[in-house]
């Protein structure tokens, strides 16, 4: 059985600001009509908001909850809730308070013009400027050119997706961040909608500056494995065959030079080093193309491997 939205949240000891959050849902979904069910993730919070998430999920049904056995990270939080997840459309949006519930339904009714997927734009962040909002400019403009995928904030939790593009996508690392970029690739039709942005009031940001750089690193990871991910042997495959057709180009002027040019004996031609020099790094390239391949098949294969624990769960 299916509904029409689930609401997942990534939950790390938030317990001052879930109660306000659920209370601030409710409110902007009643003026829906449709079915849905809120979805809290515990990423192994060493607060009290798992007691505060048992008694709201108490005797109501559509509030659900998987509680992790330790801290895996937002990304691993997302990608449990998703897949515990029954609705067509899926709603992202940070525990916080910082993303407004009111923007929900304004996702949705974007969605209804046929999107597959509208990401959430804090074009008034409430941020530190030096600390995020630059890093953050910086790191959307590189993932906007590199990917082509144009958009503003890519870091905004507050999405709304049908659900097709959660399906056979594997999330590693911070790579939530980069759903646009995979939705895309596969053909989605995404669009933007600027939304509200707070300052936290309670609790405290779970990440500093070194989140960039993660971010970064797996854009340079995505990259990889979709352009060259199917056939890496193409890729260190290309650069064999140059270097050998180069060494053998090399040893065929050696053997010319020794037959026909008087007095210029081939062991002391550097162009022989050169031309065995070639050849051996050819020959290995083409070789790592082939672990490469081995590899990249390994991965595809075992991709269904979650990359979190569950301890618990209410409500399933
Ligand atoms: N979060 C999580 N696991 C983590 C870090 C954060 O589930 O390891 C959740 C957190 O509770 C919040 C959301 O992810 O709901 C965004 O975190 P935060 O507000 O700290 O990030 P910021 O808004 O500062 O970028
Ligand atoms: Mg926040």
């Amino acid at each position: 059985m299916t509904i029409d939205y689930s609401i997942v949240i990534p939950v790390y000891n938030e317990e001052k600001n879930i109660e306000d959050l659920h209370s601030k849902i409710l409110k902007a979904m009643s003026s829906i009509n449709s079915t849905f069910e809120v979805i809290y993730v515990d990423d192994g919070s060493y607060d009290k908001g798992m007691d505060v998430l048992l008694s709201i999920s108490k005797n109501n049904p559509d509030v659900k909850v998987v509680q992790f056995a330790k801290n895996f990270g937002q990304t691993a939080a997302i990608s449990a809730g998703a897949k515990h997840s029954r609705g067509d459309i899926i709603i992202l949006i940070d525990c916080d308070l910082q993303n407004d519930p009111d923007d929900i339904p304004r996702l949705i009714e974007k969605i209804k013009e046929g999107y597959d997927l509208v990401s959430g734009w804090r074009k008034k962040r409430k941020d530190p400027w030096f600390t995020r909002r630059l890093p953050s400019v910086i790191a959307n403009f590189l993932i906007s050119f590199v990917t082509r995928v144009k958009l503003h904030d890519f870091g905004c939790t507050l999405k709304a997706y049908r659900r097709g593009i959660f399906e056979g996508i594997s999330l590693y690392g911070e790579m939530h961040r980069l759903m646009p970029v995979y939705a895309s690739w596969r053909g989605a039709r995404i669009t933007e909608l600027i939304v509200k942005h707070n300052p936290r009031t309670a609790g405290r940001s779970k990440y500093g500056i070194g989140r960039t750089f993660k971010v970064l690193l797996d854009l340079f990871a995505i990259m990889f494995f979709g352009s060259y991910s199917t056939k890496p042997i193409y890729f260190f495959g290309g650069f064999g065959i140059f270097m050998t057709v180069c060494s053998v180009i090399s040893g065929i002027v050696v053997l010319v030079e020794k037959y026909y040019l008087p007095d210029a004996p081939a062991h002391r031609n550097p162009l022989l080093l050169l031309a065995v020099f070639l050849f051996l790094i050819g020959f290995q390239m083409v070789m790592m193309g082939l672990l490469a391949e081995i590899l990249m098949r390994t991965y595809f294969e075992v991709q269904d491997k979650p990359t979190y624990v569950i301890k618990s769960k209410v409500n399933f």
